[in-house]
Formats: structure tokens, C-alpha cells, sequence
């Protein structure tokens, strides 16, 4: 069997998770894709060191967000928990892996999957961010976590590839160029299979505007470092809030 691809879901407004156009590309994106064994997700919102991976044991999911609709706080997502997933991950990382049986999918990871997978009969687990400063290491640890994709393991990085929340539109205007430009350049790295250029992204010109905190764009890094030389695909596109790129990608089975 063909490694399983890896992806990169730009995860924008946890409203997401109640529809919307962003939301129905989800759906489509993997509507016509063969189910993964289980899920491991990288988000922008688990970040701890060391290494942590959340609940193997079916803690409930996380309302980590603040001003939503009621409805928002009602929300269930409850897929399997992943423990075989979850000792495959301690194996393949040095030691020191912890597990946080406490934490549940946060809105970084049960939002698209709500949408992406939503029978959620497939199990997933969450690995922290523990190096969000350091793009480098990021992408190390999706080399080691790579071999999952042949054991048909879904590596899933959650943020978003422009996301500054300091400049958004709450109106929801045009897209602003600079953000344009960014997602522009990385899409072109991406394309080109020059991925390993993107540890370095805070020294594009635009790095920092498009990213005052790297914790939105690490999970990218991981997504394409187990991704190998497979080509990418960009299943889902658009923006929110004038300027948080919605670019979703996957790398494999194109
Ligand atoms: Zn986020």
C-alpha cells in the first residue's frame, strides 16, 4: 500500500465548525479519499515541551475559545481514542514522550475534523508543539514521525499559513497583498518541492507580519517534512477575516 498522504489544514475561526464555505471544502476534500487507520494532529493550539500527546483514553474535547454562540459549547466530537497510534509515536521519538490523559482535542483538531471526518469513527490522538521557536526541529520531528504513513496514519498539521491576528479585517474585507504575497510564496515553495526552504520563513520579508507568533505555521513544517518528495495539492483555498489564509494542503495520493 502507498503511504498514506500527510496534510495541512488551515483551521482559521472555531465558527467554522457550525458551516460555512471553508467548512464545505473540508468536506469535500476528503469526501472522496480512503479513510486513514487513525489520525495523529499537530496544532497550533497543544503547544508543550516535552512532547506530549493528549488523551489516549477518550478525555471530552476543548472549548478553547471565548465569545461564541452558545451552540459552539455543545458541540460534540468523540472519535476513538488512539492508543496503538499514541505508542507508535513514544517509539518512533527519543524518550521523554509524555501523555496527558486530561487533555482532549482542542479546536485546532475536532473543528476540521468535525467536517473532514464526520462519522469520527476513526481514532486520533494529538502531539504537542514543543519547539515552536524552532522551525528546524520541527521539521526533524516530522521526519521521524514519517514511517506512520505507511501503517495508513493521516499526519495532520492544523494552523494556518498566514495568521495574524493583529491585522485582521473583522469586517471581512479584501485580501490585503501582504498576506497574499505570503501565501503566494509558500504555495510556490510547496509547488516547486522546495519545502525545506520554509524552515527559514521568518527571513522572508513578510515572516513576521504574517506570523508575529510561529505556532500557526510550525504545524506546516511537520505536515511537509513527513511528507517525503511527495507533490502537494491545495484542496481547500480562500480567507477569513481579510487576511488568515485558509490554504489547506496534501501531500501524497495526488
Ligand atoms: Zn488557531
Amino acid at each position: 500500500m502507498a503511504a498514506y498522504p500527510s496534510g495541512f489544514v488551515g483551521h482559521g475561526s472555531p465558527g467554522n465548525a457550525l458551516g460555512g464555505p471553508i467548512s464545505s471544502q473540508w468536506a469535500e476534500w476528503t469526501g472522496g479519499m480512503l479513510p486513514p487507520e487513525s489520525i495523529l494532529v499537530v496544532s497550533a493550539h497543544f503547544e508543550r515541551q516535552p512532547p506530549t500527546l493528549s488523551s489516549t483514553s477518550g478525555a471530552p474535547i476543548v472549548y478553547d475559545f471565548y465569545g461564541f454562540p452558545a451552540e459552539m459549547y455543545e458541540l460534540q466530537y468523540a472519535p476513538p481514542p488512539a492508543a496503538g497510534l499514541a505508542r507508535r509515536v513514544v517509539g518512533l521519538l527519543p524518550e521523554g514522550v509524555l501523555t496527558d490523559e486530561s487533555r482532549g482535542l482542542d479546536h485546532g483538531a475536532w473543528v476540521p475534523l468535525s467536517h473532514l471526518f464526520p462519522a469520527a469513527d476513526v481514532p486520533v490522538v494529538q502531539l504537542s508543539i514543543p519547539w515552536s521557536d524552532d522551525p528546524a526541529a520541527m521539521w526533524e520531528l516530522g521526519t521521524l514521525l514519517a514511517p506512520l504513513r505507511h501503517d495508513g496514519v493521516f499526519i495532520l498539521g492544523s494552523g494556518n499559513v498566514v495568521h495574524n491576528l493583529g491585522r485582521v479585517d473583522w469586517a471581512g474585507g479584501p485580501t490585503p497583498d501582504w498576506a497574499a504575497d505570503f501565501d503566494g510564496y509558500v504555495a510556490q515553495k510547496l509547488e516547486e518541492g522546495a519545502t525545506r526552504d520554509l524552515i527559514s520563513y521568518r527571513s522572508h520579508p513578510l515572516g513576521s507580519a504574517s506570523h508575529p507568533t510561529p505556532e500557526h505555521f510550525v504545524p506546516l513544517l511537520v505536515a511537509a517534512a513527513a511528507a517525503a518528495d511527495d507533490a502537494p495539492s491545495f484542496p481547500v483555498h480562500g480567507w477569513e477575516l481579510g487576511s488568515i489564509s485558509a490554504r489547506s494542503v496534501q501531500f501524497g495520493f495526488n
